[in-house]
């Protein structure tokens, strides 16, 4: 067939081709910091215990079946994710102004919230979305795939390995009205810098000002902090203030259930009549993209939000993910700045927040890391604290010692 001659070749995704290379290395002590999921203190993927428990639970459960799920998905799931992210006491929920649908995980929800958008967004000229720059590099692609051409604002800021908080309003104040703005919740991917909680109260003022929307990604909901509520602080602070929004909601990483593609996409409005009509053309979008999604994670995930016991136990689960990354930020801080007097400032290991940590070493000395010592992480200097633990803490600071120097 002549049909894929012009097919070219494209390049494995960096993240996942440096896993690949990582379970290659047959060096003992090799280490990888460049993945995007929880390892336990044993480097070892963790099943949160309240997840087994409910898996027990669906699994002896003799009234489930597979039939399909409606095309919104499962109901229970839907209004128990959108009180998680929105608050039991949300305003936009006691009024009946959220659309919620159930999607592929966080993924999913970014795609179908930007399909969404590039159908009925009333775009000031071409559809542009403003993304941080940096950002998820998947970002670029999901909205690219729908038409909207992606556009960076500043956000880090390479000297103080902080928030570029001039920059950033700056760009909100001179975007033409109406720009879309991404706007990662809480632990931002990749740099875990995030605005204070003043500094969102200003970013939204000028989100009002001139009218533009947030579009909210919500994948680290207490993996942040280790405080659901505390997490979702800018989602809900931003729906008190009334600027239009939707958010992005994955259960990949506060539940352990990445594989599961457990996710939503809550599109609030100003009316409920404007909800109903939102949440109609995402029900006829989602049909024609995967008709139904799926069920197990939704039904673990409904077990978990829908009985207050189980509810308790997960926030102690998400507690020990998240002050687990804590401590261990906390001890590499202590090992650079103590004991090997590593040069330079390393404040911003102990203040960014969530997995990942932007080192701010650069890729040449990313690289010899790799090379020299087996220890993979991208060239942008990202760590995943997640991939250190008690065993390769010390191996893994004496060698960003040796690479800074
Ligand atoms: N958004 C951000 C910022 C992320 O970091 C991720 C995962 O790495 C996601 C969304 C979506 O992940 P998932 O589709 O597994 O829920």
């Amino acid at each position: 067939v002549e049909a894929w001659q012009q097919v070219p070749l494209a390049p494995p995704d960096s993240i996942f081709k440096l896993t690949t290379a990582y379970k290659a290395d047959p060096f003992p002590q090799k280490v990888n910091v460049g993945v995007g999921a929880y390892r336990d203190d044993h480097n070892k993927p963790w099943i949160l215990p309240v997840v087994k428990k409910v898996t027990a639970i669906l699994l002896n459960d003799p009234t489930l079946d597979h039939e399909y799920l409606p095309i919104t998905g499962l109901p229970e799931f839907i209004s128990a994710a959108a009180k998680l992210i929105l608050g039991s006491d949300s305003p936009a929920l006691s009024e009946a102004r959220v659309a919620s649908v159930q999607t592929i995980s966080g993924t999913g929800a970014n795609h179908l919230g930007a399909l969404f958008l590039s159908r009925y967004y009333p775009w000031n000229g071409q559809p542009v979305v403003r993304l941080s720059n940096p950002t998820w590099a998947n970002h670029y692609a999901i909205f690219k795939n729908v038409g909207i051409a992606p556009n960076d604002y500043p956000y880090y800021h390479p000297v103080t390995i902080g928030l570029d908080y001039d920059g950033f309003l700056g760009a909100l104040r001179d975007a033409v009205p109406r720009s879309v703005f991404l706007l990662h919740a809480c632990a931002h991917n990749p740099t875990g810098v995030d605005p204070t909680e003043e500094q969102w109260a200003a970013i939204a003022d000028v989100m009002l000002e001139k009218g533009h929307y947030a579009f909210f990604d919500c994948a680290y909901q207490g993996f942040a902090s280790g405080d659901l509520d505390r997490d979702a602080f800018a989602v809900r602070y931003f729906v008190g203030r009334k600027v239009p929004l939707l958010v992005c909601q994955s259960f990949a990483k506060n539940a352990g259930l990445y594989g599961e593609r457990v996710g939503a996409l809550h599109v609030i409005s100003s009316t409920t009549e404007e909800a109903t009509r939102v949440r109609s053309q995402l029900s006829v979008l989602q049909r024609s993209e995967i008709s139904n999604p799926p069920s197990h994670g939704a039904r673990l995930v409904s077990l978990i939000l829908n009985n207050p016991d189980l509810f308790e136990e997960w926030k102690r689960d998400i507690k020990t993910m998240a002050h687990r990354i804590i401590s261990i930020r906390q001890e590499l801080y202590d090992l650079l700045t103590q004991e090997l007097k590593t040069p330079g400032n390393w404040d911003h290991i102990i203040n960014q927040i969530g997995m990942f940590s932007f080192t701010g070493i650069n890729p040449t000395q990313s690289q010899a890391l790799v090379d020299k010592a087996h220890i993979y992480l991208t060239a942008n200097g990202r760590i995943s604290m997640a991939g250190l633990n008690s065993k390769n803490i010390r191996y893994f600071a004496e060698n960003l010692d040796k690479a800074v120097r």
